[in-house]
């Protein structure tokens, strides 16, 4: 298995293409956070603000970002389909909350493949 710290680099590069495609879209991006304290997660799960204690926040592979065009938060989740996709393709690790339904904002890389090759 891939050191944590080797996972971390190249999830920090595939961001990296994820916020170019971004602009390179017409986007302005913001991010929330990347790294999240075990405490930190402990609150949102009390305050269903999450549905697990463990989080790849934790681990520094996981990031939400915030689209914005033409100073409008774009909110809904269908805004997020071609990050979703686009993330996918970057490596077999990478998910995106997108197709969870509940965290289109959301991009993730675990330390296993998708079963599906989206
Ligand atoms: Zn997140």
């Amino acid at each position: 298995m891939a050191s944590l710290n080797k996972l971390q680099f190249t999830f920090t590069r595939n961001l990296n293409k994820l916020l170019t495609v971004c602009f390179s879209s017409g986007f302005e991006v913001t991010m929330g956070e990347v790294f999240r304290t075990e405490l930190q997660q402990q609150v949102y799960f009390k305050l269903c603000k999450t549905k697990t204690l463990d989080s790849y926040h934790l681990k520094r592979l996981a990031v939400d970002l915030h689209l914005f065009k033409d100073n409008i938060f774009l909110s809904e989740n269908s805004a997020y389909e071609f990050l979703a996709e686009y993330w996918g393709k970057l490596d077999p690790r990478n998910f995106a909350g997108y197709y969870w339904g509940w965290d289109a904002m959301h991009f993730e890389m675990r330390e296993y493949e998708r079963s599906d090759r989206r």
